[in-house]
Order: C-alpha cells, then sequence, then structure tokens
C-alpha cells in the first residue's frame, strides 16, 4: 500500500465484525409482534413508544402501517395497541385497560422479570434502589411497577443522596442496558453504604447488553476505531461507543451509512464494526459496503458467542398453519443476511 493509499479514508482498510453485535431476542420478538399484529388485523396498528430504539426500524413498520405515539388519548377506540420492548408502567397498562384497547404487550421478557421481581419484593415491604438513566422509557416502566418506594440512582453521587425511608428492606434493580462495569461500580457504592442491600441473583442487565460489550472488550485492541451501528437514542447502542472510547480507541455511532464521516477512517488499517442491539443486520451490511466503496479489502468476524435465546410470542399473535409472514424482507431476521459480505473469520493477533 502506498502512502497515499494509507492515508486515504478506509483505504487497504481490513474490517473487523465484532460477535455477537445486532439484534437481540427481545427486539426480534418486538418487531415480529408488530409485523405479525399488522398481518393478522391489517393496519393501523398502533404502537406505544418506538417499539425498539432504532430509526430505521421504525420508519419500516411506519411504511407497513404502524403508528407510533406517546399519549393514548391519540390511540381510537377500539384500536390494536402494542407497547414498547421498554415495558410500561402500571399506569400506563390500566388506562389502555380503562380504554378499551386490544393490546399485545412486547415488552421484554427480561424487563417483565425484573417488573416481576419488583412486584413481589414490593409485598414482602421492600423499597427499592433503581440504578439507570433518568426519563429512559425502560426506567419510567419498572419505577412505574409502584406508586412510590424506588428511588434512582443514575451514578455513585446519587448513591450519597439517596434517602430511603428504611434500610432493613431495600433491594437493588437496574435498568437491562446499562454498562457493565458502571452499573457494578455503582452497586458496589450502594453495598457500601447499605451494607445489608438485597441484590438480584442473576443481575438485571440482560445476556445481550453483556455479550455485546464483552464482543466490543475483544475487538478494542485489534482496532483503530470502532464504528458503531445504532440510533442517538439507544441506550445499549451508545454503552458499546462509551465503552470503546474508555479502551482507548476512537467510536463513532452511525445511524446509517450515510452518517459515516470518510475523516473517521483516515489513517486507520484496522476498522472495528459493531451494533447496538436494536440495530438491523441490513444496516450493518451498507456501512460494510460504503467502508468497502472507500477501499477497504476485507472483512472478518470476530469470534464470539453464538446467541440462541428466543422468545415465545404472545398466544394471539400465533398464524395459522401454513401462512407464511412477510416477504423475506422481514427486519426481525438478522445476521444470516450477510454471510456473503464476509471474507474471513478471526483476524491475526
Ligand atoms: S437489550 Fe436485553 S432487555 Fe433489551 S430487548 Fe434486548 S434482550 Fe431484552
Amino acid at each position: 500500500m502506498s502512502d497515499t493509499q494509507a492515508g486515504a479514508a478506509g483505504a487497504g482498510a481490513e474490517i473487523f465484525l465484532a460477535e455477537p453485535r445486532g439484534f437481540c431476542a427481545g427486539v426480534d420478538r418486538a418487531i415480529e409482534i408488530v409485523e405479525r399484529a399488522l398481518l393478522k388485523f391489517g393496519a393501523p396498528i398502533y404502537v406505544r413508544h418506538e417499539i425498539v430504539h432504532n430509526t430505521f426500524v421504525v420508519n419500516d413498520l411506519k411504511s407497513k402501517g404502524a403508528i407510533f405515539i406517546e399519549d393514548l388519548a391519540d390511540v381510537p377506540l377500539g384500536s390494536t395497541l402494542v407497547f414498547s420492548a421498554h415495558g410500561v408502567s402500571k399506569a400506563v397498562q390500566a388506562e389502555a385497560q380503562a380504554r378499551g384497547f386490544d393490546v399485545f404487550d412486547a415488552t421484554c421478557p427480561l424487563v417483565t422479570k425484573v417488573h416481576v421481581e419488583v412486584a413481589k419484593l414490593a409485598k414482602e415491604g421492600y423499597e427499592f434502589i433503581m440504578i439507570g438513566h433518568k426519563g429512559h422509557p425502560e426506567v419510567e416502566g419498572t419505577m412505574g411497577q409502584l406508586q412510590s418506594g424506588i428511588h434512582l440512582v443514575e451514578d455513585v453521587a446519587d448513591v450519597a443522596r439517596v434517602q430511603p425511608l428504611q434500610t432493613e428492606r431495600l433491594a437493588v434493580v437496574t435498568q437491562t442496558t446499562l454498562s457493565v462495569d458502571d452499573a457494578s461500580e455503582i452497586s458496589a457504592a450502594v453495598r457500601r453504604r447499605f451494607p445489608s442491600v438485597r441484590e438480584p441473583k442473576q443481575q438485571d442487565i440482560c445476556y445481550a447488553t453483556q455479550n455485546r460489550q464483552d464482543a466490543v472488550k475483544m475487538l478494542s485492541p485489534k482496532v483503530d476505531v470502532v464504528i458503531v451501528v445504532g440510533s442517538p437514542t439507544s441506550s445499549n447502542s451508545n454503552r458499546l461507543a462509551e465503552l470503546a472510547r474508555k479502551l482507548g480507541v476512537d467510536s463513532y455511532m452511525v445511524d446509517s451509512a450515510d452518517e459515516l464521516q470518510p475523516q473517521w477512517l483516515a489513517g486507520k488499517t484496522r476498522v472495528g464494526l459493531t451494533a447496538g442491539a436494536s440495530a438491523p443486520e441490513i444496516l450493518v451490511k451498507a456501512v460494510i459496503d460504503r467502508i468497502r466503496s472507500y477501499g477497504a479489502v476485507s472483512v472478518r468476524k470476530m469470534d464470539g458467542i453464538q446467541e440462541t435465546v428466543k422468545f415465545p410470542l404472545p398466544k394471539g399473535l400465533r398464524l395459522a398453519a401454513g401462512i407464511q409472514l412477510g416477504d423475506g424482507s422481514r427486519l426481525h431476521q438478522g445476521p444470516p443476511l450477510l454471510d456473503d459480505a464476509y471474507d474471513s473469520q478471526e483476524p491475526e493477533a
């Protein structure tokens, strides 16, 4: 490679793909719920909040007849309504019931698990410290499982300020898509201040968040820059870019290939690529194509955990035997799309 080529954006570069990346089982299920509802009941299908935090996914579903709303007052009587993967508060559930909507709940089962735990412990008299990001819909949904008694902490400094009414029965819950390292630092601060605090048997941060962060930890030392495909609202995508930066690698998030800035790749010969849990593989493919158009010469998949988690669909959305969903362009089908885009597997050290 000449000096000129080496300096040009992406010229001669190798692309290293993190594994796993992109859609998790909860996102896959949530999108499939909307697609099946559209097929079974016809458009429009109303969805409370973005079904998952990804612009491409939301626009795709809009084009198929989904209408995204925040306020249930905007949903006409008799409509079919889907709750997003992030979950909803008891108040939203009650309002949907009072308005008589036909509801399908696309809340990720791993978020529901946290809701169930909160309800169970609250009955036993527990108060909660929730580790999460203020204003995130999942946090609002989980905190809204109770009328009161859940205190949000966003960082270690908040732990010093939190004022539970009692400390004998205090439990910790976390948002599922946090930085594993930050959450464990905040949990440690909670334990120091409240030594008898009850912690979940298995942490609330989900397998998909953990696996994608582990993959970025493996990827980052091997590359000069990490590109994360994900929307700005996606918590787990933001955490991936943040993590790469903490590991000393430049990192940028893109919502689509069009957002890729050639100067980010100038002089970089090893480009890492991953995607948040709500970003479809079709966008990863488009980013690969764009980097190839700059002159990247190979795409290699890293080794990593093969995820096999699959969550069942709500009963009312199972299709009659023989009916196929969609035409092969469905978003909830992930990684196989890309196999012909890879050149080889694990990079040399
Ligand atoms: S990121 Fe985790 S909690 Fe969120 S939808 Fe996916 S599996 Fe569920």
